[in-house]
């Protein structure tokens, strides 16, 4: 069997993040990624909030995922191309098991991220990073004087709408019911806000365009009537799921999935750290999930300095 200081699963911002840090410490340490490096990032054309980059000239969400990792390997850490199966084991004798073989490890930072809900309509996935998106606070800035459509109804999608009135011109909240999951108080806020309108009892069908977002296709549910509805940007907020189907019993996650950390990203396994939107409900950005790799990777460096 293989055997490593550190296993690092997944190669989004947080575990590459995490992997530049251990590596440079002269740690043993293996990146596994089940698809391609750079995670949820990989979806958008246009990063323009990650400090220092971007600034002179555009760039994209790969192009920043290619750069965090050839950091992260020329410090030597590896890259394993394989889904991550199962953990098994305790502290400073953890057992990976992916379909390519299994790797005994001291310690691992679970770093899997999460996947915004779709509403599975033609387009979404298509239009995706070319102005459908689920991250007001990533693509907001980019709908200046425009007008945007929100889908949802939940307090994610009430907050979001209203900071896209910061940027847009106008913003068309899209929603399937009359009532709200939200809390009133923000409810509130949103109803008295001039630029907010509502499309209640309607659902978005379509979403279409050829290289961007040109217009959606929204029926009303209750009286089966469909218009076509010009806007550039449509957001969709009806929720995230993290990808924590694989360590359910491994280490403790809350009522939605996530996995339970505390300000030093420990989890409840001695030996396991998690960084990343997989255990972030709310912040959910390329600086913080690579700031939770950064605090996971330097507790396990000391850890693994005390215990090995
Ligand atoms: C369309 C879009 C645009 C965005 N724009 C911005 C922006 O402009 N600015 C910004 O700051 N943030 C933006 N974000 C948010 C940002 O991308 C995320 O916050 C960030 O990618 C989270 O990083 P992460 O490492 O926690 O998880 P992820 O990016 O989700 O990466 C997790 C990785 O783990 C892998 N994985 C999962 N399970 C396993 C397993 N069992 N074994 C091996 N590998 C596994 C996945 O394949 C994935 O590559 C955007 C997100 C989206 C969807």
């Amino acid at each position: 069997m293989n055997k490593i200081d550190l296993a690092i699963v997944g190669g989004g911002a947080a575990g590459m993040a995490a992997a530049l840090y251990a590596a440079r410490s002269n740690l043993n340490v293996v990146l596994f990624e089940g698809q391609s490096p750079g995670g949820q990032i990989t979806l958008t054309n246009e990063v323009e909030n990650y400090p220092g980059l971007g600034v002179e000239n555009p760039i994209s969400g790969p192009e920043i995922a290619m750069l965090f990792l050839n950091h992260a390997e020329k410090f030597g850490s590896k890259t394993e191309y394989t889904f991550v199966d199962s953990i098994e084991g305790t502290a400073g004798k953890f057992i990976l098991k992916t379909s390519n073989g299994s790797w005994l490890s001291k310690a691992i930072i679970l770093a899997p991220g999460s996947k915004a809900k779709e509403i599975g309509v033609p387009g979404e996935r298509e239009l995706m990073g070319l102005g459908v998106s689920t991250c007001a606070t990533c693509d907001g800035a980019f709908f200046r004087d425009q007008e945007v459509v929100v889908i949802g109804g939940g307090n994610s999608a009430i907050e979001e709408g209203l900071f896209l009135t910061r940027f847009a011109k106008k913003v068309t909240i899209v929603h399937r019911r009359q009532e709200f999951r939200a809390t009133p108080v923000i409810l509130e806020r949103a109803k008295k806000n001039k630029k907010i309108e509502w499309k209640l009892d309607c659902v978005v069908e379509k979403i279409n365009g050829k290289n961007k977002v040109e217009n959606v296709e929204i029926k009303n549910i209750k009286n089966n009537q469909t218009e076509t509805f010009e806007t550039n940007g449509v957001f969709i907020f009806i929720g995230h799921n993290p990808n924590t189907n694989f360590i359910k019993n491994t280490v403790n996650l809350d009522d939605q999935g996530y996995i339970d950390v505390n300000n030093k990203q420990e989890t409840s396994i001695k030996g396991i750290w998690s960084a990343g939107d997989c255990s972030d409900h709310h912040y959910k950005q390329l600086i913080t999930s690579a700031g939770d790799g950064v605090k996971a990777a330097l507790n396990a460096i000391h850890w693994l300095e005390e215990n090995s």
